[in-house]
């Protein structure tokens, strides 16, 4: 599975500023109509606007089988532990959200399987734009926080994992090494795809490696998968956009180049995401007409 194709997806339609919630997503080439004022939009696109936008991680919710959101009072200063459901084997990613000016934290190992999870916070001292409220040391008030969980301890894929590490990095203003764990992602998942077609067709580990250490970048994205599972990649991402993000990538891991801006880094990780949809699309469908 890519990405969770959840039920209840709430869309937001641009068109008419309604909000509506689709059942079932079924591919990811769907598409949706609003309910209101009946623009149109490919499911696809909707996710790549959604995963690419600047607030936390939402990628988070794509990968995750439970998502909690809830709401505790807590008091300036004081640890607060909060219980985490039975019934989650992995928590994933907590976030928490206060309502008022104030440094709060989630004290979590992501590692194991845990039972709770604590909340650190501490008066802010430095003005936050959007609160009237500055909380003290001793003040009682609300956070909210949101959990994302699995209901299994199954590792995510190496490509799914960096993906993830280029946006904590891209958030934490490190724009040439999200660049970099971009470009790796997309070369992961590309391998994988690759050695999976190698591995049904009956080739041994050795051999798959081999060929692949053997391959340029170019070779798994131009030539193997058009020829597995013919893989197109105009018109939304073009091969020379792929071509650059591998020319920038070799640059920034021989430190010819440092310096990226935000914007640089944002638009590799939207090409990564659509590249990475197209030839899971087109996979797809080679699948489905091999059955
Ligand atoms: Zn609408």
């Amino acid at each position: 599975m890519l990405f969770n194709l959840k039920p209840n997806v709430r869309i937001y339609c641009e068109n008419c500023t309604n909000t509506y919630v689709v059942d079932e997503i079924e591919s990811i080439n769907q598409r949706i109509d609003c309910k209101e004022c009946k623009n149109q939009l490919i499911y696809s696109d909707w996710l790549v606007d959604i995963i690419c936008s600047d607030e936390s991680i939402p990628i988070y919710a794509f990968i995750s089988d439970v998502v909690i959101n809830g709401e505790t009072d807590i008091i300036v200063g004081m640890r607060k532990i909060v219980e985490i459901p039975d019934d989650i084997v992995k928590v994933q990613k907590i976030y928490i959200i206060p309502y008022t000016n104030l440094h709060v934290v989630p004290d979590v190992r992501y590692t194991d399987k845990i039972e709770h999870f604590s909340i650190i916070s501490s008066q802010s001292f430095d003005r936050k734009e959007g609160f009237s409220h500055e909380s003290k040391f001793g003040e009682a008030i609300k956070v909210k926080y949101t959990i994302f969980a699995k209901k299994d301890d199954k590792e995510l894929d190496i490509w799914l994992k960096l993906l993830i590490q280029s946006r904590e990095q891209y958030l934490e203003d490190k724009f040439a090494l999200s660049f970099l764990s971009c470009a790796m992602s997309l070369e992961s998942y590309v391998s994988s795809r690759i050695e999976e077609y190698l591995y049904s067709l009956g080739h041994k580990e050795n051999e798959i490696n081999l060929l692949l250490k053997n391959s340029s970048i170019d070779d798994k994205l131009f030539r193997y998968l058009k020829y597995f599972y013919s893989v197109i990649f105009s018109p939304t991402v073009s091969n020379g956009k792929l071509k650059k993000i591998f020319e920038e990538r070799n640059k920034i891991a021989h430190g010819r180049n440092f310096f990226l801006t935000k914007d640089e880094a944002n638009k590799c990780f939207r090409i990564v995401i659509q590249a990475i949809l197209i030839i899971h699309s087109a996979i797809e469908t080679t699948k489905a007409i091999s059955k």
